[in-house]
């Protein structure tokens, strides 16, 4: 029989203020950048932080619902920064990362902690509890050029109206040019890869139902549902 491969959907994302859209290349996440959830979370938050994966793919537009996933009773919500790379770079110097910054968006970092805690105690892989479909919902991208770069500012989520999550980016541990540096080292960056920068503490279980609503100082609001 005759097989008919299609070609991949290109995944993008909305730039705010423009007509065009992002490219989604590849989605690398920080692992434990903010002390107080490395804690909440039964980690030593002197060990530094660390990367992990998403397929393109897994992006959710703002304003669409998120399906309850599969296999897990224990869903769980991590607000985030994501920052946009616009250039190539690797081995960059961290003074010189931010030139890499396309822009920023407000994003989650949707997990299935139940699957994330069988990995860890059994030294697997984190694909599963971190890359799964729809596990990344994200609003829209601010340039650099309109708003410059973001070194601080609060970042929260709510679910239902209530207070989940509120800390300020300045908690990070490693701050965003830390972070392209860092990364730069392992993997060469290229237009079209967003970073999720980690989550700060209060990261908790979601249900069927609930409205979620995350923010960043000066950045489009992100709004989403679980299905
Ligand atoms: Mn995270």
């Amino acid at each position: 029989m005759d097989y008919v491969i299609k070609a991949p959907v290109q995944v993008s994302v909305e730039v705010k203020g423009t007509n065009s859209r992002f490219p989604v290349r590849r989605i690398f996440c920080v692992g434990r950048n903010y002390a107080a959830h490395a804690r909440e979370m039964g980690n030593d938050d002197r060990e530094p932080p660390f990367f992990f994966t998403k397929p393109a793919d897994a992006v959710v537009a703002n304003n669409a619902s998120v399906p309850y996933p599969p296999r897990t009773s224990n869903f769980h919500h991590e607000v985030e920064l994501v920052v946009a790379i616009g250039s190539a770079g690797k081995n960059v110097a961290k003074g010189d990362a931010s030139a890499l910054i396309y822009g920023y968006a407000v994003g989650i970092d949707l997990t299935r902690r139940d699957l994330q805690n069988q990995a860890k105690d059994g030294g697997k892989p984190w694909d599963t509890s971190k890359g799964f479909d729809h596990s990344a919902p994200l609003a829209a991208i601010h340039s650099r050029k309109d708003i410059g770069l973001i070194e601080n500012g609060e970042i929260w989520l709510k679910v239902n109206g209530k207070d989940r999550q509120r800390a300020n980016l300045a908690e990070m541990t490693w701050k965003v040019p830390e972070i392209i540096a860092e990364l730069s080292t392992l993997f060469e960056l290229a237009p079209g890869d967003l970073i999720f920068t980690g989550t700060p503490a209060g990261v908790g279980p979601l249900v069927r139902g609930d409205v979620i609503e995350a923010g960043i100082d000066g950045l489009t609001t992100l709004n989403t549902k679980i299905e």
